[in-house]
Order: C-alpha cells, then sequence, then structure tokens
C-alpha cells in the first residue's frame, strides 16, 4: 500500500505556485489530522473487513492481524507544506495511521517521506519527526542565492537549507532529497551551475530538478502578463537541464526518471510507485488515489473537503476510468519518463534513422531507453513511437 497525505497549509504562496493551498498564519492542525483520520475511516466504510484508525492495536507495529488491510510501504506527506504541522499533531497522524494498517512490517521497513521548507528544519523538530517515524525528508530548497529567493516569495534564506540539512543529519535522518528549480527568467542572472555545486556539496541522497512552468493565477503570471519578467525560454531549459545531468552524473548521481537523480540507488520509492503504474491512496484535500484502472481526486480547497467530511459526505470531487487505449498511452509515457525503458522488441522500427540515430534514446540490453536528449523531447518521442512515420 502506497498512502499520500495531503497537507494543504502554507504561511504565503510562492510566485510561481498554483498549488491547492491553504495560507493561514495559524494552522488548524488537530481539526486537520481529525479530518483525515475521518476521511480514513469513511473510505474504509464502504470497504467491509478493514481497520478503523481509532483502533490501537495492543503492542504496536506489526501487531493487530486478523484484518485483509496490506501494510505500508511507503507513507508520503506532501504539501503545502507538512512541516509546518505542529509535533504533536504530526506524530498523532503518523501513529494512527501506522496503527491503521498493522500489516505494516516495521519502521524500518517503510519509506516515510516528509516534505519540509528548510525554515521549519530546528534539530528539536528533526528529532521529533525521526522519533514518530520519519525517515525521509525532501527539502524544498529552491536555489543557494538568497536574491533568486526572495523573487520566489520563499520564506527562507540560502543559509538556512545547510542549516536544516545538518539538523536532519543530526537526528539520524540521512536520507534527504533536495528540491531544485531551473530555467528562471534570464534577468535575474541565476548561476544554475552555483546553485547545482553548492546542492551538490551537501551531499544529498536524493536530488528533484523542476523546470518554471508559468501557471494562471500565479503571481508569475501577472508578471509576465505585464512585462515586469520575461516568459518561459526553451533554450535556457534545455541547456540548464543537460547542464544538471552532466553535474550530477559527474557527482556519482543517477538520472532515474526525468526530474529524479538518486546516488547509492536512493530512488523515491513512493514516486517510483506512481511510475510504475502501481495503485496507491490519497487522504486529504486534492488528494488523487488510484487503482490501476480509475483515477480519483478530493475537492482541492481545504474548506470544501473540510465540510463535506464533517457532514459524512464522500470529499471526492471526481474520477476519471481510463480506457484500454489511454492506459497503454499512460503505460508508454511512464516507462519513458524513467530509465525502465521499454522492450526494443514492442518498437521494432527504432533505428539508426529514428530515434536512436537522433541521440533521443539509447538501446541497451534490449531496452530502449531515453537520454537526456529524448527527455527533453517526450512527447515528440511518444508521438514517435506511436506513430513511426512521423519521425522519419
Ligand atoms: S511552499 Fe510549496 S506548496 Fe506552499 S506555496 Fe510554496 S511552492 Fe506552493
Amino acid at each position: 500500500m502506497h498512502l499520500y497525505i495531503h497537507v494543504p497549509f502554507c504561511v504565503r504562496r510562492c510566485s510561481y505556485c498554483d498549488f491547492s493551498i491553504a495560507v493561514r498564519k495559524r494552522i488548524p492542525a488537530e481539526e486537520y489530522v481529525n479530518t483525515v483520520l475521518a476521511e480514513l475511516v469513511m473510505q474504509r466504510r464502504s470497504s467491509p473487513g478493514r481497520v478503523d484508525p481509532g483502533a490501537v492495536p495492543r503492542g504496536g507495529w506489526g501487531v493487530g492481524g486478523g484484518t485483509s488491510e496490506p501494510g505500508l510501504d511507503t507513507l508520503y506527506l506532501g504539501g503545502g507544506t507538512p512541516s509546518l504541522l505542529p509535533v504533536p499533531e504530526l506524530s498523532r497522524l503518523i501513529t494512527s495511521l501506522l496503527h491503521a494498517f498493522p500489516s505494516t512490517p516495521s519502521p524500518l521497513a517503510l519509506e516515510a517521506t516528509l516534505e519540509a521548507n528548510p525554515e521549519d528544519v530546528t534539530p528539536e523538530n528533526a528529532r521529533a519527526w525521526r522519533d514518530a517515524g520519519v525517515n525521509r525528508v525532501s527539502l524544498g530548497a529552491q536555489s543557494f542565492d538568497d536574491r533568486v529567493l526572495a523573487w520566489m516569495h520563499r520564506s527562507h534564506d540560502a543559509a538556512r537549507i545547510g542549516a536544516a540539512v545538518h539538523a536532519l543529519r543530526g537526528a539520524g535522518i540521512d536520507n534527504i532529497s533536495l528540491d531544485l528549480i531551473f530555467a528562471l527568467p534570464a534577468e535575474l542572472q541565476r548561476d544554475w551551475g552555483r546553485d547545482l555545486d553548492l546542492a551538490l556539496a551537501l551531499l544529498p541522497s536524493h536530488l528533484s530538478l523542476y523546470g518554471l512552468t508559468v501557471e494562471e493565477r500565479t503571481p508569475l503570471a501577472r508578471w509576465i502578463s505585464r512585462g515586469a519578467a520575461s516568459p518561459p525560454d526553451d533554450e535556457r531549459y534545455a541547456a540548464e537541464y543537460l547542464l544538471a545531468h552532466e553535474r550530477l552524473a559527474a557527482a556519482g548521481y543517477h538520472f532515474y526518471e526525468i526530474s529524479n537523480a538518486a546516488r547509492d540507488g536512493q530512488r523515491s520509492r513512493h514516486n517510483s510507485a506512481y511510475w510504475s503504474g502501481r495503485s496507491y491512496v490519497g487522504l486529504g484535500p486534492a488528494a488523487h488515489s488510484f487503482d490501476g484502472r480509475a483515477r480519483r481526486w478530493n475537492l482541492s480547497a481545504w474548506e470544501a473537503y473540510r465540510r463535506a467530511v464533517l457532514a459524512g459526505r464522500s470529499p471526492m470531487e471526481s474520477e476519471e476510468v481510463l480506457t484500454p487505449e489511454q492506459q497503454e498511452l499512460e503505460r508508454l509515457y511512464l516507462l519513458l519518463r524513467t530509465n525502465e525503458g521499454v522492450f526494443q522488441s514492442d518498437y521494432p522500427t527504432i533505428g539508426p534513422s529514428g530515434a536512436v540515430g537522433r541521440g533521443w534514446v539509447e538501446v541497451r540490453d534490449g531496452r530502449v531507453r531515453c537520454t537526456a536528449e529524448g527527455w527533453l523531447r517526450l512527447d515528440a518521442l511518444v508521438h514517435a513511437l506511436t506513430r513511426p512515420t512521423a519521425i522519419s
């Protein structure tokens, strides 16, 4: 079982962000945790034989058999800013979820990730998170340039990133991922190479690199529309993406997905489950669930979600059932965006005159995998593979 919990609260909105968040000075943490746990109970009422999260098993981890509920393989608290939850409520949430999945084998076998902003990572918080069961932290670093962080409306400075990594390691959390954003407007004169070097100097186990995209109704979209910021630049995007591949490879990191690189095999097991098409359950506002065929998602606004659960109504907003053709196309995208790749025998038209000749893919051990150049052109590549005549 792969479980995602969406924590929607943030202290302010970053200039590029259109996620489903609720900006709050004071987090209604107790109410939030109660509501998420109530949603889990509600989901289980429609599935007989499942465990009420209020039923704490005596003996703790791995105890409480007699249930058909699978154990948790991964738990991911994303947002929003999950690190804003006060420690007692975060701890109660994780403990209740683990008790609700008593077949979870042990804290060591579970990958429990917390997304955190650097300013929330103090030595005390880091120790308390570890004690609550968190063993992986995804840190929203974004840049090591204070000017750039201010432009992004981030609430931390560059120095906080190193301090946060230090605090996490001091608490025994070594599995640390750093998020960085690239392809920022030229006028910022952001030194991407310097940011990569500073991130690598912290020796994170994992890096997630996202190209800036302009979403409607964000401050960034408004700045661009009135000429205060330049629009996205494909050449800059490609150059910075390729530079990241070069620097990370030299430092021993391996891109196992289009935007994610790890060293020593420390991939995100949770996200890998998404990319391999496995089913997952999401709780909280805007959370998505997938059962292998249908994708469902919750109401995205915290208030609407809260009111629905409080009234005993399902907070599900909608669902889509994939046709066999959509499932096949999605499978192709997922395989190509990871280094799994596809069987060459399934795509016999790939050859010197096609994607291989263009350097978009390489063929090894009978599998076709994207190169960095190919990942930059994933849509065109999928189009070429599904309509072979389009490439020649
Ligand atoms: S902290 Fe994350 S979720 Fe919150 S506004 Fe910034 S980018 Fe969006």
